[in-house]
This record gives structure tokens, C-alpha cells and sequence, in this order.
């Protein structure tokens, strides 16, 4: 059960707001970012409970969620929320800090293409469809699941079947290495935030 302490009841609110900006106590659970979620009925904590339990260092429940890995980045709740939060930017930093810290995804097929996208452009500085389609089909062990859609692409030469690079791979291999600032900068803001 949810314990609630002074002195650490707003440590989840604040990390939130120093990583994205965002200040999720703003939030007054008027229910229209889950309302208008496309995903919220496969959620096991809606979009305004997420925000709820943000701002009481409800971090665990938050970070080992299943939500905040179905968010589908849509934008609708941010779109709707009249406290203007941007909701999907939280769900974001929710999922870097949830990566940071290590918590076993609850969906695995969903961080699995995630971490297999992110991998096919780092390699060719863009998507290789069909390579990422493969991979992930048999990750999930369900080989034969696209090819009806595949010969339909293929056909109509929506997929290029030997995939493709970019000419400038060093700019690519720069983005990424500068994504990797906040994997390295986040732990020691923590230890900067519990001084
Ligand atoms: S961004 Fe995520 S939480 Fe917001 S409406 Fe879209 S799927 Fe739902
Ligand atoms: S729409 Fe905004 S104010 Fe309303 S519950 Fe969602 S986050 Fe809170």
C-alpha cells in the first residue's frame, strides 16, 4: 500500500518536472486525458491516475506499469487537458526513468520493437522495415504473422526489400550518443535530488 511521507510525498513530482518540464501538480483530475485515450481501456493505470499517483510519489506503481509502455505518444490527452500539461511527454519521462532504474517491462513485446526500431535506424541511420518486421515476428514467436501484408506492400512496393542507408551515418551516430546523456545524467540527479 501507498505510504505517503512529508518528506518525500513531491520527490516523483519533482524529478518529473526537472526531466520534462512539466508540473503534474497542476493536474485536478477532471478525467478528460483518459476520457479521450484511445488506449485507456487496455490500461492498468488510467492517464489521470498516473498523474494522481505522480504527484504523490506513487513512483513504483507509476514505473512498473503497463501504461505508461501502451501510450501510443497520440497526444490526444495533452491536446485535451485544461490545465495544460503534456501528458504524453510525462508518459515519456515516465518510461526513460522506468528504463533507467531498471524495472522489468510488463510488455515485452512492446520494448522489444521498441528497442529493435531504435537498433535498425542506429545501423542505418533509417528504418529497414522488413528486417524489423522479421526480427520482431520471430522475437514474439509468430514468424508467419505479416506475410499476407508483407506480399501486399511488396507488391505495390510500399517496402523496399533491401532496406537502405543514409549517406551521413556519423550525424546519426552523434544523435545517439547524444541520447544517451539522460541514461548517464539521470542517476546522479537523483543522488543530487535526495542531498
Ligand atoms: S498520448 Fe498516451 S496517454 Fe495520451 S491519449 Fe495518447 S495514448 Fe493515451
Ligand atoms: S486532463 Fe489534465 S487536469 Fe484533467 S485529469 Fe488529465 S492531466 Fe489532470
Amino acid at each position: 500500500m501507498l505510504q505517503l511521507n512529508a518528506e518525500t510525498v513531491h520527490t516523483c513530482r519533482d524529478t518529473i518536472k526537472r526531466l520534462s518540464g512539466e508540473d503534474v501538480s497542476r493536474c485536478f483530475q477532471c478525467g478528460k486525458c483518459t476520457a479521450g485515450c484511445p488506449v485507456a481501456i487496455d490500461m492498468d493505470v488510467t492517464p489521470n491516475q498516473v498523474m494522481r499517483l505522480a504527484q504523490i510519489n506513487g513512483r513504483e506503481r507509476v514505473l512498473a506499469s503497463s501504461t505508461i509502455w501502451l501510450c501510443l505518444s497520440c497526444e490526444t490527452c495533452s491536446t485535451r487537458c485544461p490545465a495544460d500539461i503534456d501528458i504524453a511527454k510525462v508518459m515519456d519521462t515516465l518510461r526513460k526513468i522506468s528504463v533507467a532504474e531498471g524495472y522489468p517491462s510488463p510488455e515485452p513485446a512492446i520494448t522489444g520493437f521498441h528497442r529493435l526500431f531504435l537498433a535498425s535506424v542506429e545501423k542505418y541511420g533509417r528504418l529497414n522495415e522488413l528486417e524489423l518486421s522479421i526480427k520482431h515476428n520471430l522475437a514474439i514467436m509468430k514468424p508467419t504473422k505479416d506475410i499476407r501484408l508483407a506480399v501486399g506492400l511488396f507488391s505495390k512496393g510500399k517496402i523496399n526489400p533491401f532496406g537502405g542507408k543514409v549517406k551521413d551515418r556519423e550525424r546519426v551516430k552523434k544523435i545517439f550518443a547524444e541520447s544517451q546523456r539522460f541514461v548517464k545524467v539521470y542517476p546522479e540527479s537523483i543522488e543530487r535530488e535526495a542531498e
